[in-house]
């Protein structure tokens, strides 16, 4: 190798490595990562969206939820229904943005937060703060961690404990209660 083909070889070494450690950074390695995803999520929200707080209640009887809903809609969020595997054009959903709970607008996760669980339903590792309650639910006999929003009450799906680290936690959720906006939308 010539002086100048090392240089080369060099340069491109270091780029590589430069590339490989934007990679990593993006995926949370620590508890201080995932805090900082926390944090951070309204940089993926599309600029000009206003969105409800979580402390701002939706109540409605089960016929408002019956108009303001279709009936998969309906079945999943107020009667805890479960989406067949696979069948969510949300799975293959990349791109950066924030996904919101159809039933109410409220802001649950982000783009960041979402990986390739393998199990065909949109999975997480983490969610936007304080935007769920939990329940345990005995319907497979085994108990199980329920989850849904916080704002309308409406079921998500469940929690368990074969996520990706550092979490360890996989939030299964329905597509079908989910709304994606994402980042690059104008007011929506
Ligand atoms: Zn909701």
């Amino acid at each position: 190798m010539t002086r100048r083909e090392s240089l080369k070889f060099f340069l491109a070494a270091g780029i590589w490595t430069a590339l490989k450690g934007r990679v990593n950074a993006a995926q949370p390695t620590s508890m201080k990562d995932i805090e900082n995803l926390q944090k951070n999520w309204k940089a993926l929200l599309a600029e000009g969206t206003k969105l409800p707080l979580p402390s701002e209640p939706l109540k409605l009887s089960k016929e408002e939820w019956r108009k303001r809903l279709d009936p998969t809609q309906f079945n999943i969020l107020r009667e805890e229904g479960t989406e067949p595997p696979g069948t969510s054009p949300l799975n293959n959903e990349k791109r950066p943005g924030v996904f919101v709970c159809v039933g109410c607008n409220l802001a649950l996760f982000t783009s960041e937060m979402k990986y390739e669980s393998g199990t065909g339903w949109p999975s997480f590792f983490t969610t936007i703060p304080g935007a769920f309650g939990t329940s345990t639910d005995y319907k497979l006999i085994l108990p199980r961690t329920e989850y849904h929003c916080i704002r309308c009450g409406g079921h998500h799906g469940h929690i368990f404990d074969d996520g990706p680290p550092p979490t360890g936690k996989r939030w299964c959720n329905n597509g079908v209660a989910l709304r994606f906006i994402p980042c690059d939308t104008k007011k929506s």
